[in-house]
């Protein structure tokens, strides 16, 4: 029986990639990823290491969870090594413990190995702090996906009416929603936005707009994208560095 890395694979860019994360992909007999892991990692492996697409993307699950975990499990009894490759960080939306609890109920040995965040480092690569002294004290990172098959929403709005910055994953589709949400419970209209495509790639785009008007602005952007709310925006005039004028 084998031993199961749940590894974070950075936000895109290769090089956000842990020391530990190298490590364990360049040691590892099966690389079970994701959609959000960047491909280029897989180079690293060793020869004759399996690899095993359970591709999904926001919330368009290719395989169920309940599934993945199965696959993860069924190549720890197969495998030395194996290293489930994961976007981002394993516990940020990423289902890490989930896939973590179904290991220990069947004896399974796991590590986790932290990734680098995309709810952080996209925002830093568009030149958005997601605190910033004399601007904000904190953030805050939340689903834009609700669960379907609710009647009422799960995120709760009347909490967002602090200035913190508010860092929505998984919210492009429902982005008309959130801002109407935060206008409604009491955000100004011009309350400053960002929406930052394949952040910390080549294709990254960032696109900055109002609460009222960043719907418009943002059409048509490609996943994976996240959205910041906050005075922090405004910061990007003076911090962007990553993107070309
Ligand atoms: N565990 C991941 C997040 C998984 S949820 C992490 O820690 O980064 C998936 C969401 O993350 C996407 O819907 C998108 O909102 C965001 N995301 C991940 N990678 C991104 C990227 N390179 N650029 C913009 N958003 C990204």
């Amino acid at each position: 029986m084998g031993k199961v890395y749940l590894t974070g694979a950075g936000p895109g860019d290769i090089e956000l990639l842990t020391v530990k994360a190298l490590r364990v992909v360049r040691e590892a007999d099966v690389i079970i990823y994701d959609r959000l892991a960047n491909p280029d990692i897989l180079k690293e492996a060793k020869d004759g290491c399996e690899f095993v697409y359970v591709g999904k993307e926001d919330s368009h699950h290719i395989l169920p969870q309940e599934e993945i975990n199965e696959v993860i499990y069924q190549n720890a009894l197969k495998h030395e090594n194996v290293v489930r490759l994961k976007g981002g960080d394993p516990f940020v939306f990423g289902r890490g413990g989930e896939e973590g609890i179904y290991l220990r109920e069947r004896g399974i040995r796991f590590e986790f190995i932290p990734g680098i965040t995309s709810a952080i480092a996209v925002p830093e690569y568009a030149g958005i702090p997601v605190t910033h002294r004399g601007v904000t004290v904190s953030f805050r990172v939340v689903t834009g996906h609700e669960s379907r098959n609710k009647d009422h929403s799960q995120i709760p709005w009347e909490n967002y009416r602090t200035d913190d910055t508010i860092i929505f994953l998984m919210g492009l589709h429902r982005l008309k929603v959130i801002c109407k949400k935060l206008i409604e419970i009491g955000k100004p209209a011009e309350y400053p936005v960002a929406v930052i495509s394949k952040g910390t790639t080549p294709d990254e785009q960032t696109v900055v707009g109002t609460l009222e008007n960043i719907y418009e602005k943002a059409k048509g952007l490609p996943t994976p994208a996240l959205i910041v709310v906050g005075e922090v925006v405004k910061l990007r005039e003076q911090l962007s560095w990553f993107e070309k004028a």
